[in-house]
C-alpha cells in the first residue's frame, strides 16, 4: 500500500468515524423515529382534520367570550372533542371572573356635519348611562400626544386617537398601536376626559369595528371607551380638519357587574407517554373569543391545528417517549386568566414541561421558527430546523424565545420555548371583528401549519434532548 492509498483509507475512515459520531451522539431522533417523522409529515400534510376541527367549533358553537352561553358550549365541545380524538386524559380547570355585558352602542358625529359611526365597546369598558354623552372631540394622532395632554385639558370633552395600525408580515405593529386600547382611557380620565373614542386597532377598511381588551387604573375615574371602524376614523378626521369644533354623541349600556362571577375553564388533553409520561410538551391555544364573528381565526385556528397534531402523533403504534398536552386555555382576551391558573395550579411540576408552543397569532403559512432553549440542545433544534426547511419555514438567529400568548406564563417559570411565525399581513383585517369567520381559514396554508406543530410535537416528544441545557 503505498502512501497515497493509505492516506486516501485514512480519510475515508474519518470520515466514517465522524458520520457515525454523528448520527450516535449529536442525532436527536434515530432513523426510524426519522421515518416516522415523515410520515407524520405527510399525514398532516393531506389530512382535513385541523380544517374539520375549526369548522365544528365555529359551526356548533361560534363566539365564545367568557361568561356567554357559546364559552360554556365551547368547553363541552372541546372536552367531546378530545375525547372523540383519541386522547388518553382530557380534564378541566376552572377560572372566575366579573361579568362583562357588552349592551348597545350607537356613536355620530352631530356638528358640523351630522353622520352615523360605526362603534364597538372595548372589552371590560363601562357604559355612557341611559342618556349618553355629547361633547366636544379633542383629537390625538397617538397615544403619546394624548399623554401629553395638560391636566383639566380634557375637561368635559371626548378624547379620540386616530393613531393607524400598520401592516407588517410579523403583526409588530399591533404592538404599537394596542397601547391606546388598553390603556387610553385611563389617561384621557387623568386630563379630564367624559370618553374614549379611538382608531380600531385593526389593518383593514372595513366598516367594521375591532373591539379587545382595555384597563382602567386604580383611583382614576372609569370612563366609556369605543373603538370606530377605520373609514369613521376618517371620517371623523376630516371632519376636525375643517378647523371647526366637532361633536360626537355617545351612547353605550355596556356594564361590569362586579358582584356576579362568571365561570369558565381550561380544556387540558393529553397522549400519555411511554418511557417519560411525566415530562410533558405542550401544544397551546386559547378556547375563548371575543363575542363578535365566530372566532375562527382566534384562536380557533390554533385550536384545530394542536388538537390535530395531538391526534395525528396519537395515531401512531406507539406513543412517543413524552406525553404531548394540549392546553386550550380560558379566558386569555380578558387577561389571560386560564394561563395564570394553569401555572398556579401546576407550579411544582413545571420543571417537567420540557418544552412548548402556542398558536395565536396569523393565518398565513408558517415562514420562521425562533427557539428559547438551553444552549447545548440548540443543537437540537437547528436538527429539527433543518427538517422543517422543506415547508418553507427558517431558523431565526436568536435563542431567546418567550412563547407567545397564554403559553408566555409557561415561559416565565422556566419552560423552554418556541414560537412559529406565520404570515400575519392579513390577520388584524380580522381580528376581534364580526369578520373573523370560518371563510377566512386557508385550507392549504392550515396543512403547512399543522404539519409543522406535528413535527415539532413529535420531534421534541422523542428527541434525546434536554432543552433546558
Ligand atoms: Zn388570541
Ligand atoms: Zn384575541
Amino acid at each position: 500500500m503505498n502512501l497515497a492509498m493509505r492516506k486516501g483509507i485514512y480519510t475515508a475512515l474519518t470520515a466514517l468515524a465522524c458520520a457515525w459520531t454523528a448520527m450516535t451522539s449529536a442525532q436527536a431522533l434515530t432513523e426510524q423515529e426519522l421515518v416516522t417523522l415523515d410520515t407524520l409529515k405527510q399525514t398532516s400534510l393531506s389530512s382535513d382534520l385541523s380544517y374539520n376541527i375549526i369548522e365544528s367549533l365555529t359551526t356548533e358553537v361560534g363566539n365564545r367570550m367568557m361568561g356567554t352561553p357559546g364559552d360554556a358550549k365551547s368547553i363541552v365541545w372541546a372536552v367531546d372533542k378530545m375525547k372523540s380524538l383519541g386522547f388518553d386524559k382530557v380534564w378541566t380547570e376552572e377560572v372566575t371572573k366579573a361579568q362583562w355585558i357588552r349592551g348597545e352602542v350607537s356613536a355620530s358625529i352631530v356638528s358640523p356635519y351630522p353622520q352615523k359611526m360605526v362603534a364597538i365597546a372595548l372589552g371590560g369598558s363601562v357604559g355612557t348611562g341611559e342618556k349618553g354623552i355629547e361633547a366636544e372631540v379633542v383629537h390625538f394622532e397617538n397615544l403619546a400626544a394624548l399623554k401629553e395632554a395638560e391636566k383639566g385639558s380634557l375637561d368635559g370633552k371626548i378624547a379620540f386617537v386616530s393613531y393607524r395600525m400598520e401592516r407588517h408580515i410579523d403583526g409588530h405593529g399591533y404592538g404599537k398601536a394596542v397601547g391606546t386600547r388598553v390603556t387610553g382611557a385611563a389617561v384621557a380620565a387623568e386630563k379630564g376626559a367624559i370618553a374614549l373614542i379611538m382608531r380600531s386597532v385593526g389593518t383593514d377598511d372595513n366598516r367594521i369595528a375591532h373591539t379587545g381588551i382595555m384597563r382602567y387604573k386604580d383611583g382614576v375615574k372609569k370612563i366609556p371607551a369605543a373603538a370606530l371602524s377605520n373609514p369613521d376614523a376618517d371620517l371623523l378626521v376630516n371632519q376636525l380638519k375643517r378647523g371647526k369644533a366637532v361633536t360626537v354623541a355617545l351612547n353605550m349600556s355596556s356594564e361590569i357587574q362586579s358582584d356576579v362571577q362568571v365561570k369558565s375553564a381550561n380544556v387540558v388533553g393529553e397522549f400519555t407517554g411511554s418511557e417519560l409520561p411525566e415530562q410533558i410538551v405542550s401544544l397551546g391555544a386559547h378556547l375563548d373569543s371575543w363575542d363578535v364573528g365566530t372566532g375562527a381565526l382566534d384562536d380557533g385556528l390554533g385550536i384545530g391545528m394542536v388538537m390535530a397534531a395531538a391526534h395525528h402523533i396519537g395515531q401512531l403504534p406507539e406513543r412517543p417517549k413524552r406525553t404531548i398536552r394540549v392546553i386550550l386555555f380560558a379566558a386569555e382576551e380578558v387577561g389571560l386568566l386560564g394561563a395564570k391558573k394553569y401555572v398556579e395550579l401546576h407550579k411544582d411540576n413545571m420543571s417537567n414541561h420540557v418544552i412548548g408552543a402556542e398558536w395565536d397569532f396569523g393565518l398565513g403559512p408558517i415562514y420562521k421558527m425562533s427557539v428559547g432553549v438551553g444552549a447545548e440542545s440548540l443543537n437540537a433544534m437547528r436538527e429539527f430546523a433543518q427538517l422543517i426547511t422543506p415547508l418553507g419555514v427558517a431558523l431565526a438567529p436568536k435563542n431567546k424565545a418567550r412563547a407567545q400568548s397564554d403559553m408566555g406564563a409557561l415561559s416565565d417559570a422556566g419552560m423552554p420555548s418556541v414560537n412559529f411565525s406565520p404570515d400575519g399581513s392579513r390577520y388584524f383585517d380580522y381580528h376581534h371583528t364580526e369578520n373573523d369567520t370560518f371563510d377566512k381559514i386557508n385550507p392549504a396554508d392550515l396543512k403547512q401549519n399543522t404539519a409543522v406543530y406535528t413535527m415539532f410535537a413529535y420531534f421534541t416528544a422523542q428527541a434525546n434532548t434536554d432543552f433546558r441545557k
